[in-house]
């Protein structure tokens, strides 16, 4: 006899443990997420935790209407696991800086600005002496900077310990060091998963595996999901540098409540080395030190790498894969895999719910 579950979730990740608990709290039993390491190990570990629809749009379109949505869902994201769990996700809702610390970066914020107060988004314009009030750590060659007051941060390792707590809570059955190796059909509809420990069989399955979601067989009907490496540096600033997470074209510094200051990143089509290296940690610390010069006094006290799981046009590949009755994805978020964490719960689960009817 198979061992049986109604869904299988294919990856642990923010992804696989969001859809999880938005099927649990949907009231669908006998949910099961299979992991091949531990829970939140991969791409969703590395991240740097920025919810920056607005910081990141050139203009409005479906993604950045997608992402925005993904964000607000945040602060009631956020205070339900904490009820669930007693973990605090530290959403932290102090906003975003984004700097111009050259002539090109000014006209692309002047741009940004224009468009998004002609469409009604929250958005302030700071001179560089305003900004540098704001936040005192940053270079005085600022020329001026945005300040997003809804684009805000949480801390991604906290929300994977609460997600995988409440999933737990819920009734989820977890299974990690698990590895699904293949896709079990009837005909064109999913009957399991054949796994490094046997087969299990279910109605439907969610493939939320990140970077590694095209190698499970048949290869599902998806565009290839590729690696795209980001390297990261942690500094140590007790007192805390700065309040807003600051951002310019070119990298980025996220404080944590803990006096962790994160700098970031890179973008590396390096296959699936997932390695720090030391041009990837030059480049980090020289846009660090531009944005915020203060920082070269700060003790380095880790460094890391991730790998971001990117489809042919950088969009995530949502919904149901047409061709394979049952069969679902959740896979490609790219750079805003935990910004896009809570919409990709609620609609794969309703995509699911409502498959089922
Ligand atoms: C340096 C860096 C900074 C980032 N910063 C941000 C940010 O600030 N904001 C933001 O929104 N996003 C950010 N991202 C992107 C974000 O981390 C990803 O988009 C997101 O984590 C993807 O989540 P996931 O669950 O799909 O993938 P992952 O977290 O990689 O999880 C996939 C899981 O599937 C498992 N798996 C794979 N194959 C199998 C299999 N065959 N069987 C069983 N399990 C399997 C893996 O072990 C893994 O645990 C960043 C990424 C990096 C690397």
């Amino acid at each position: 006899m198979r061992d049986h579950h109604d869904i299988v979730i294919v990856g642990g990740g923010v992804i696989g443990l969001t859809i999880a608990r938005a099927l649990a709290l949907r009231g669908v039993r006998n949910v099961c997420v299979l992991e091949r390491g531990n829970l939140g190990t991969e791409a969703s570990w590395a991240a740097a935790g920025m919810l920056l629809p607005q910081v990141e749009a050139d203009a409005q379109d479906d993604f950045f209407d997608l992402a925005c949505r993904s964000r607000d869902l945040y602060p009631a994201f956020a205070a339900a696991l904490r009820e669930e769990t007693g973990i605090d996700v530290e959403l932290d809702t102090t906003g975003t800086l984004y700097l111009a610390l050259n002539q090109h970066d000014h006209e692309e914020i002047e741009k940004r600005y224009e468009w998004q107060t002609r469409a009604g988004f929250q958005v302030e314009r700071l001179s560089g002496a305003e900004a540098r009030e704001l936040e005192p750590c940053i270079s005085e060659s600022t020329l001026g900077a945005l300040r997003f007051p809804k684009d805000i941060q949480v801390e991604n390792r906290r929300l994977l310990s609460a997600l995988a707590n409440s999933v737990k809570k819920l009734g989820v059955t977890i299974l990690t060091q698990t590895t699904v190796d293949s896709l079990l059909l009837e005909g064109n509809r999913v009957d399991g998963v054949q796994t490094s420990r046997g087969a299990i069989s279910c109605a439907s399955v969610v493939i939320a595996a990140g970077s590694w979601s095209t190698f499970i067989k048949p290869s599902p009907p998806i565009p290839t999901i590729e690696p795209v490496r980001g390297q990261m540096v942690c500094l140590e600033a007790k007192p805390q540098l700065t309040r807003h997470v600051i951002y310019s074209p070119r990298g980025y510094l996220v404080p944590r409540q803990d006096g962790r200051l994160l700098a970031g990143s890179t973008s590396e089509h390096a296959g699936f080395a997932k390695c720090v290296t030391a041009g990837g940690i030059a480049t980090i610390l020289r846009n660090a030190l531009d944005i915020s010069p203060g920082i070269a006094e700060l003790p380095m006290v880790d460094t890391w790498a991730g790998l971001r799981p990117r489809a042919p046009d950088g969009l995530p590949v949502l919904g149901p894969c047409g061709e394979i009755d049952g069969l679902f994805c959740a896979t490609g978020h790219y750079r805003n895999g935990i910004l896009l964490a809570p919409l990709t719960g609620e609609l794969i689960s309703e995509a699911i719910v409502s498959s089922q009817r």
